[in-house]
């Protein structure tokens, strides 16, 4: 099959339309390079901020305060004003040495070719799968970003009562987002001492009236086809049931780095994180990454909108240089 953006050799490419990608993206077109793409998976381009219904964002950026969509569309306004295209719905499945690129889109497979490349392919949420916690698979599990794409995006709820673990910053957001669509969560439960996010996130979850229990961890999630209650235990080991009809796993980042993973770059044993010099630069100079993909702990929109600039200015002096 034919693929409409294969026959062009770009000066960059990017991977992944967030933030970073986009930011970095503009600032690449602004300086005069020619052919700069961006390739997204998705159907719309804006990464996590567009599933985001709340504030705040882009007050680094547009010295205003914007809700994620609106903070998504800009970022994307101000793409393709400076000329930059944005390939939507195109997956990049492999990476290979000199800037070649394996991509799937309704139009079909294809390599695509770019002097330069940018992973900006973001952070994602440890799903159930990955936290080894026992029991059934009922309807009524999920993580807040996809809680946050189903009230903010498809207008529906997957539960009414769900019990939400961790504290993490993300977390909160999660708050924001039930508070949203009417959700009334009965329990977060947290398995440390204390709660992750700093003051005065702290009381968050007094602020949204959902009690907080530290020391407690699930254990085993109960119910055939939809979540009926879960099992939690505290450091003691004394173990309770909790009824509910969901449960939102909140946090717990681990960089999106499939790709990366299965190339040819080098990559940090423990996080699996694409190794970069202090330019941004990967161990194959062709390549860059930067965002969220290479941030632990995970950053905010505004810090990698800032990161995308900043990886932009390498890649323009690197190319400059030859
Ligand atoms: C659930 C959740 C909620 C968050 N809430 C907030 C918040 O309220 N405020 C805040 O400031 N920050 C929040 N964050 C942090 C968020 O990561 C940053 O705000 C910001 O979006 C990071 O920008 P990025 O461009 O690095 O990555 P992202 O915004 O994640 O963008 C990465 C893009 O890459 C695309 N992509 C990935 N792999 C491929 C591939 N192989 N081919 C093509 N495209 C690909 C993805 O579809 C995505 O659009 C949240 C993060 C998560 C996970």
């Amino acid at each position: 099959m034919k693929n409409s953006v294969l026959d062009t050799i770009y000066d960059v490419a990017i991977i992944g339309a967030g933030p970073t990608g986009l930011s970095a993206a503009t600032r690449l077109k602004e300086s005069g390079l020619k052919r700069v793409i961006v390739l997204e998976r998705e159907s719309e381009a804006g990464g996590i901020p567009r599933h985001c219904g709340h504030p705040p964002f882009g007050i680094r950026e547009y010295f205003r305060v914007l809700n994620g969509p609106a903070y998504a569309k800009r970022l994307v306004k101000n793409a393709l004003q400076s000329g930059v295209i944005i390939a939507l719905k195109t997956s990049v499945t492999a990476l290979n040495p000199r800037g070649y690129l394996e991509i799937v889109s309704p139009e079909g497979t294809g390599q695509l070719h770019a002097k330069r490349v940018l992973l900006a392919t973001g952070t994602r949420e440890t799903p159930r799968s990955a936290r080894l916690i026992s029991g059934n698979r009922p309807l009524g599990i999920c993580n807040t970003g996809t809680l946050q794409s189903m009230v903010y995006l498809k207008n529906m709820t997957p539960f009414r009562r769900p019990v939400v673990v961790g504290t993490e910053i993300v977390s909160f957001s999660a708050l924001l987002t039930c508070k949203k669509a009417g959700i009334k969560p009965v329990e977060i439960i947290e398995e440390n001492q204390k709660p992750s996010v700093a003051w005065p996130l702290h009381y968050a979850a007094r602020f949204f009236g959902v009690p907080l229990h530290l020391n407690t961890r699930v254990v085993n999630i109960m119910g055939k086809d939809r979540v009926e209650a879960v099992q939690v235990i505290d450091q003691k080991e004394n173990s309770r049931t909790i009824e509910c009809d969901g449960v939102l796993f909140t946090g717990q980042f681990t960089p999106e780095s499939s790709l990366a993973r299965m190339s040819h770059l080098q990559l940090e044993q423990q996080t699996g994180i694409p190794v970069t010099n202090q330019l941004c630069r990967c161990s194959d100079p062709v390549y860059y990454a930067a965002g969220n993909l290479v941030h632990n702990p995970v950053k905010v929109a505004g810090k990698c909108w800032k990161k995308g600039r900043i990886v932009a200015e390498s890649i323009i002096q690197d190319l400059a240089d030859g």
